[in-house]
């Protein structure tokens, strides 16, 4: 038995038989030259015969591959399709045959290889990353020519190989795949993708470790590390565990979870939907339009597009589905658009920059998604901003859409719109764009490439890319704060939604929602309630530990009656930052016990016991002090002397700014942003001066039952 630590692409952990690719056949491309480069090419005709039949099997075996596939992996096999048919690839490989009477093995391999090298100099790491698909599609062509037999997997297995392609995955059976090894890689690969997509851990990175793993019978990974010939009760563990944790992900009866935190899904098409119901997400958090726009000889046109979100909003019914317009540029350049050369594609045109560049093209995809909102609980976010003033743009943009679908009497709904967080310049002036937009989605795989100045596909720089570095999980907090402050939901869509070493940071932080590949799902759910669970039990400490609130029920007294002796505190329930193991650090804790001013109680009822608060953003974030209110009636009243700050677009949130300065928050119900105002009577304006104990607003709490929402009033600072 002996402890490998390999780079990972895909973390997890699998136990199984080994099974070497690379002894699969006769070789590879390389070691395999002889064997199939031998032939004298007599016969021209009959060697363009022979290649063509090879082009047509694989053409047949990527087709079948990517039906089997889901939307992100078939997309990556339909690509390989048009690379093989690309005149780069088979028409140079015939004009070899016939003008240079190679043979076609020879030819295949000549112009696999130049290809191979011209991709691999390119600028672009998309395109660099297509080198491997070259690799396959070559190594599958020779393997054809050569009469290869194809040996698919018959038990669970680890493959182990030199390096692999998306094809040979496929054929394998992924059904069958425990786990991979490879020593060539990264996590942006394909291969890591589809993995990924997949829900198989994946490392790679060491050729000692690979030919370890070659000869022996049995491995373990568990996340970074590989145990070759573990001894019989290290394998007997490591299937148990292994068991238990697919036992847990099948039976997870998720809907029984109690957990506030919702888990959605991202998918990159409509055909992705199926399995995203299958997996109980919650909706769509992230839709990676620009999938429609890769990989295609012009730019998708308005009907194509509608036909697309429409499909994916239907089928998800009352769901949310979450939209993200196209984010072209960087390593997602489109063959059919031009781009200027640009040294640093990642800090160029991309994103929403380039849909503010290509007004046309954007507007085209507005009108769609405008469309495609009446069918369904649509929304949309843009990706890469930077600043408030793009914001705005898009929706001037919006508007116009607008304007012209009224014109041609066409049906539209202007969906919430949301801003991608994920560059540090976003999570900064976060304060400013929660009040311009009606959600934050945070993209933490490009907002640690931003923030930690590294390619996030940079190879042998793994080591710092690190999602949970203390300056992300600054930006994180940052970001969910000002959400929350601002009664706008958080949700993160980035690798780290999934990944079970932050989640509890990331609820601690006040992020509502996690949205995660769809194998993912289940697992991610498990994770938040326990997160969640783990968080109440900090957040009671704590608040045991200050001999503050007591569990029950103590009356609060009216705002009417509120003598100075009887009026409420804000009470400090600040629970650690979970993941970074530090206490509460002073600088959060905004207002010091000493200048706390005494608030009046809002509504008359019973202050229930924070961890109680259904909502995780008041109930264990670390952005307020707060506490919960089991409201009585329905009458709303200012909790200090001050002003009338802010008032929530749907009502159901008032913010006050004492005269000493405090900002307060009262936010009647749980979720009753859904609402839209229903149920709600402000009776005060923005601006306006109120005393403590002045009437603000009537509430029909009946209206916010039969929603099946939660009553609870909560006030926080
Ligand atoms: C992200 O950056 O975290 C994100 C979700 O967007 P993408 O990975 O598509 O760039
Ligand atoms: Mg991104």
């Amino acid at each position: 038995m002996k402890e490998y630590v390999l780079r990972i692409a895909q973390s997890g952990f699998a136990a199984g038989e080994v099974f070497d690719v690379d002894a699969t056949n006769a070789g590879t491309a390389e070691n395999s030259a002889d064997i199939a480069g031998a032939r004298a090419a007599e016969d021209s005709a009959e060697e363009l015969r022979r290649f063509d039949e090879a082009v047509l099997a694989l053409k047949q075996e990527l087709s079948t591959a990517a039906q089997k596939a889901d939307e992100n992996n078939a997309a990556i096999f339909e690509a390989e399709q048009m690379l093989l048919e690309d005149n780069r690839f088979a028409g140079a490989v015939r004009m070899l045959i016939s003008d240079s009477g190679q043979d076609a093995a020879s030819a295949v391999r000549q112009i696999g290889q130049c290809l191979v090298k011209e991709f691999e100099l390119s600028e672009s790491s998309y395109i660099r990353g297509r080198s491997d698909d070259v690799k396959g599609i070559t190594n599958r062509l020779l393997e054809l020519l050569r009469g290869d037999k194809k040996r698919a997997l018959t038990v669970p297995s680890i493959i182990v190989a030199e390096e692999l392609s998306p094809l040979q995955l496929s054929g394998l059976g992924a059904a069958l795949i425990l786990g991979i090894i490879t020593v060539k890689g990264t996590p942006s690969s394909h291969v890591s993708v589809i993995a990924g997509n997949l829900g198989i851990p994946y490392v790679y990175g060491s050729s000692e470790a690979i030919e370890a793993a070659r000869a022996c019978s049995r491995l373990v990974i568990d996340g970074e590390k590989l145990i070759t010939n573990p001894d019989e009760e290290t394998y007997r563990q490591a299937l148990q565990r292994m068991e238990d944790s697919r036992k847990r992900a099948e039976d997870s009866g998720t809907d029984d979870l109690d957990r506030c935190t919702k888990v959605y899904a991202n998918i990159a098409g409509p055909k992705d939907i199926e399995a995203l119901l299958a997996s109980g997400a919650e909706g769509v958090g992230l839709f990676r339009s620009e999938f429609l726009f890769l990989d295609r000889e012009s730019a998708p046109s308005e009907e194509e597009q509608f036909e697309a979100y429409r499909s994916v909003v239907e089928a998800m019914g009352e769901k949310e589905t979450v939209i993200r317009t196209m984010d072209l540029g960087s390593d997602k350049k489109p063959s059919w658009m031009s781009f200027p050369d640009e040294k640093n594609p990642a800090l160029g045109l991309r994103g929403l920059r380039i849909s503010l560049k290509e007004q046309e093209l954007f507007k085209t995809q507005l009108r769609a998604l405008l469309r495609a909102a009446v069918y369904g609980n649509l929304n949309v976010m843009v990706p890469m901003v930077t600043s408030v003033r793009e914001i705005e743009a898009v929706k001037a943009c919006m508007k116009e859409c607008a304007e012209e679908l009224t014109k041609e009497g066409v049906s539209f709904r202007i969906p919430p719109l949301g801003a991608m967080v994920e560059t540090p310049a976003a999570a900064l002036i976060a304060e400013h764009l929660a009040q311009k937009v009606d959600f934050f989605s945070i993209g933490t795989n490009d907002l640690t490439q931003y923030t930690l100045a590294l390619d996030r596909e940079a190879e042998g720089l793994e080591d710092y890319y690190d999602p949970c570095h203390e300056a992300v999980l600054n930006l994180i907090e940052m970001t969910a704060q000002a959400g929350a402050k601002n009664n706008i939901p958080t949700c993160v869509c980035g690798e780290l939604a999934g990944n079970p070493a932050a989640i509890k940071s990331l609820i601690a932080a006040g992020v509502n929602k996690l949205s995660v590949s769809v194998p993912k799902v289940k697992a991610t759910m498990r994770l938040a309630a326990e997160a969640e669970e783990t968080l109440k039990k900090e957040s009671a400490r704590v608040t045991a530990a200050e001999g503050s609130l007591e569990k029950g029920t103590i009356h609060v007294a009216t705002a009417e009656e509120a003598p100075e002796n009887e009026t409420l505190h804000v009470e400090k329930t600040m629970p650690e930052r979970a993941l970074r193991n530090k206490p509460a650090q002073e600088s959060y804790d905004r207002t010091p016990s000493s200048s706390r001013a005494e608030l009046a109680s809002p509504v008359d009822g019973k202050l229930i016991p924070r961890d109680e608060i259904p909502d995780p953003a008041f109930a264990f974030g670390t952005m307020w002090q707060c506490l919960g209110i089991m409201p009585e009636n329905g009458t709303i009243y200012a909790p200090c002397d001050g002003i009338v700050s802010g008032i929530a677009a749907t009502k159901h949130a008032i913010n006050f700014t004492s005269t000493d300065g405090r900002e307060i928050l009262v936010h009647v119900g749980i979720d009753t942003v859904s609402l839209n105002g229903r149920g709600f009577t402000v009776l005060v304006q923005e601006g306006a001066s109120v005393s403590k104990g002045d009437i603000v607003m009537e509430v029909n709490l009946d209206v916010i039952r039969a929603a099946g929402l939660s009553p609870v009033v909560v006030v926080a600072e």
